[in-house]
């Protein structure tokens, strides 16, 4: 990584009013910087806890420099706007260095582009600042601390699963442990882990990965993404002989997960040998501490407003979870190829809440607001 460079090299006003909307974002806790060029107006745009506003609308003047000038911070080619390109950088702002994942797009009217703002302090969470019920936490703890077996986190895209798994990852990360992850792209550095950033142009995919890791002596393996049969295979064969393998699917809760490991073509008894646990998650957003009780008819708290968490009534997010050990009922249900309300159902039996279920609870506490939780479950 290169050293840190300061975007107030220049005293130009598109150095200036960078170095402003860069460091606004930065203070204000934004996740994604948009800047959107159109025929008559630009504007910027940040994603606060999931929810994109405008931030500015810079003079039309400027539309062009500000594309430029990110992509030289970024070292991308400022000749090339006609096809889209992405690169990373770091900038020293506010007294800290902060690491952005950029991205260009060529759209009508110039280059849209946008930076990822890398908190490396996510990366640091510990799992017990997750979120997690204290039993579901347990549980999480007791499938890691195996020496084998596959444990798999699923969600849509922005469900926090990345967040989780490094979450376990740091709490295994000892001298005694070597771990291996494949990642596409690695977001946030974690010291002492081997991490590999997939590149399937040049044929690195996360089958590859998985199968040179087996080669280098390893304990724990993290496969970012589980999306093809051959993948799924060496994960699940990699869990069967001795490793501790995490990772993640695309699936809507727990139960499902093993009917889509299922139609993905992984064989039964596989599944039923190799799976351990299963999260399912979301992240609702955390109310202020101006909330304001709902009554005592419906209980829990709403949003209302205050200059702490710019009048949205919501600051920060957090988890909710549906945590589901495979027993050996569910052993059993998934080598009959039961259905997933089968597996749902069992799931209840044995204690497991779902996700709109933990929600609730967060409602009840106060933390999240009712309408929070619906959207989400
Ligand atoms: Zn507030």
């Amino acid at each position: 990584m290169p050293a840190p460079e300061s975007p107030i090299a220049d005293d130009v006003p598109v150095v200036r009013l960078l170095h402003k909307l860069l460091t606004d974002a930065v203070g204000m806790g934004a996740s994604d910087l948009h800047f959107e060029p159109f025929e008559h107006f630009c504007r910027v745009r940040l994603r606060i806890d999931g929810v994109l506003r405008e931030l500015a609308q810079p003079p039309l003047s400027l539309r062009d420099k500000l594309a430029t000038r990110l992509k030289i911070l970024a070292r991308l080619d400022i000749a090339e706007k006609r096809l889209p390109q992405d690169g990373k950088m770091r900038l020293a702002l506010a007294a800290s260095s902060v690491d952005f994942r950029v991205s260009t797009l060529p759209t009508q009217f110039g280059e849209k582009i946008v930076l990822r703002i890398l908190d490396t302090r996510q990366a640091a969470l510990a799992i017990a600042e997750l979120g997690y019920e204290p039993a579901q936490q347990e549980a999480l703890l007791q499938a890691i601390a195996r020496p084998h077996g596959l444990v798999l986190m699923t969600g849509p895209t922005g469900s926090g699963k990345t967040v989780s798994l490094y979450a376990c990852l740091q709490r295994l990360n000892q001298p005694g442990v070597n771990i291996a992850t494949a990642e596409d792209p690695v977001e946030i550095n974690l010291p002492g882990i081997n991490q590999v950033g997939i590149n399937e142009r040049s044929g690195l995919n996360f089958a590859t990965a998985l199968r040179a890791f087996l080669r280098q002596d390893p304990d724990v393996l993290m496969v970012g993404e589980i999306r093809d049969l051959e993948t799924a295979d060496i994960a699940v064969k990699a869990s069967q002989t001795g490793h501790l393998v995490l990772s993640t699917l695309h699936t809507n809760d727990a139960p499902a997960t093993l009917t889509r490991l299922l139609n993905m073509g992984v064989p039964a008894y596989n599944i039923a040998a190799s799976v351990t646990l299963i999260v399912a998650q979301r992240l609702v957003r955390k109310l202020c501490r101006c909330r304001r009780p709902a009554g005592q008819r419906t209980g829990g708290y709403l949003p209302q407003g205050c200059s702490a968490c710019n009048h949205t009534g919501y600051r920060g997010r957090t988890g909710i979870y549906q945590v589901m050990p495979v027993s050996a009922a569910m052993q059993a249900l998934i080598l009959a190829q039961a259905a997933t309300a089968d597996i749902a159902r069992q799931a209840r039996t044995e204690g497991v809440i779902d996700l709109r279920r933990a929600g609730l609870l967060k409602v009840l506490r106060g933390d999240t607001s009712l309408g929070e939780v619906l959207a989400c479950t």
